[in-house]
């Protein structure tokens, strides 16, 4: 296939839909990864685009390739207060090696860490919440300010990225541009040297793969380089879902499909959250749907913990009893016992609108096809889907559009012409 040239593909942000993110990346399959940057910031999401970064052992080709580009393009970089003092020297050698002019830390919330930190000990007991209050939240309300995010994402890492394209739509229209889909371990190795960047100092002493301090060990030669994150413990992610140093499934694969099953922002993903087990207590309830009557029972003993907390509303149960708890919670699971029962859509209608719950609200249980644009209408960003044609249609991307309806939700659908039973989306 003829190696495109940016002239003959002009596409704007506004056409991206129209034109099929599958179709764009048939265009661009054998772009190089300078080329897929520069097409993005220059003809996808111009000035939209910014960078989380680890500053880890291979994050200076991303960042040189970013410099090449657009040296003012927003890097972030997740400042956990338990990196290495090599890292922390490695963001001031990349700033000024490469002239990156647009580098900003993103700190946890000195109030959750007095809450649920205090001692800075949390990564050896739940290290789960750990990354939650130092990763995943501070970076959340980051994500939301811009149109895409540019990601080191590789084929070769994992099993699920093996078919990682260059660009991915999310289910809130977000664009994840991944240059460096297609380089190999090799390909890293040889453009580091190629272009001479700096190393971080910590990789020559075995340092394969790097996050912060306590949760990262030396990897043996021949070991997978991700060994020594977490080592010990059933812990491989940091539980961002919207994960930039590479640990989410492509949304296009079966392999992911079959693996997991919630989705969320256009993937099937890891779910950071376990069943509620009926012997669980406010000890044992870290990410777990605590059942709303459970919660109401032990209301003290659950708001008195530290861990990250869901919410399960069934059928039945008033979300208005937890009004003033619901910051609490990560996730709210809603529960679909059947097809015909439509309780659920009032709850995700009445967090979303009314108390404007801006966390997970997640469908569970009977989730089918038909269902899921109305499950979004009513403010429902993930589902776990178990429905074998449902998560193939979200795989392959084929939901049913809605474009009448008879009650308008939220702010951007409006009647149309004169008859008010019959809405239509603006
Ligand atoms: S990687 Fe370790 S220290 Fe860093 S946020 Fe996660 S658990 Fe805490």
């Amino acid at each position: 296939m003829a190696m495109p040239k940016l002239a003959q593909v002009p596409v704007a942000h506004d056409k991206l839909r129209a034109l099929g993110i599958l179709a764009l990346n048939g265009m661009f399959d054998e772009m190089d990864a300078l080329g897929v940057l520069r097409y993005a910031v220059s003809d996808v999401l111009p000035g939209d685009l910014a960078i989380v970064s680890s500053f880890g052992a291979d994050s200076a080709v991303l960042l040189h390739l970013v410099a090449q580009v657009d040296p003012s393009m927003p890097v972030y970089f997740l400042e956990t207060g338990k990196h290495f003092a090599e890292t922390l020297d490695y963001v001031e050698t990349l700033k000024r090696h490469l002239g990156l002019i647009n580098v900003h830390a993103i700190h946890p919330d000195p109030a959750d860490l007095a809450r649920f930190d205090p001692a800075g000990t949390l990564w050896e007991t739940d290290p789960d919440s750990c990354c939650h209050i130092r990763k995943t939240e501070p970076l959340e309300p980051i994500t939301l300010q811009f149109g895409g995010w540019v990601t080191g994402r590789k084929r070769f890492q994992t099993k699920e990225r093996g078919v990682l394209p260059h660009f991915e739509l999310t289910s809130d229209d977000r664009i994840k541009v991944n240059p460096l889909a297609y380089f190999s371990d090799a390909d890293v190795n040889r453009y580091k040297i190629e272009h001479g960047l700096p190393e971080h100092p910590l990789f020559a002493k075995g340092y394969k793969s790097i996050g912060c301090a306590p949760c990262t060990s030396v990897v043996a030669e021949g070991e997978d380089p991700r060994a020594g994150r977490w080592r010990g413990l059933n812990k491989k992610e940091c539980g961002i879902h919207f994960d930039f140093n590479g640990a989410i499934a492509s949304p296009m694969t079966n392999a992911a499909a079959t693996k997991h099953t919630l989705w969320k922002d256009g993937a099937f993903i890891a779910d950071p959250f376990r069943e509620w087990a009926e012997d669980d207590t406010p000890a044992t309830a870290a990410y777990k749907h605590v059942p709303l009557a459970v919660f109401l029972a032990n209301r003290e003993a659950f708001l008195a913990t530290q861990h990250p907390l869901g919410l399960l509303v069934v059928p039945g149960d008033r979300i208005e009893d937890v009004e003033g708890d619901l910051e609490r919670f990560a996730s709210v699971a809603i529960k679909f016992p059947a097809f015909t029962d439509g309780r659920g859509y009032s709850t995700a209608r009445l967090l979303a609108e009314r108390y404007h719950y801006a966390n997970e609200i997640r469908a569970v249980g009977d989730v089918l096809q038909d269902q899921i644009p109305l499950m979004r209408r009513c403010g429902i960003n993930a589902l776990v889907v178990t429905h074998e044609p449902t998560r193939q249609a979200l795989v392959e991307n084929r939901l049913p559009e809605v474009a009448l309806f008879y009650q308008p939700v939220g702010l951007t659908e409006v009647p149309v012409g004169t008859r008010p039973f019959l809405r239509r989306v603006h």
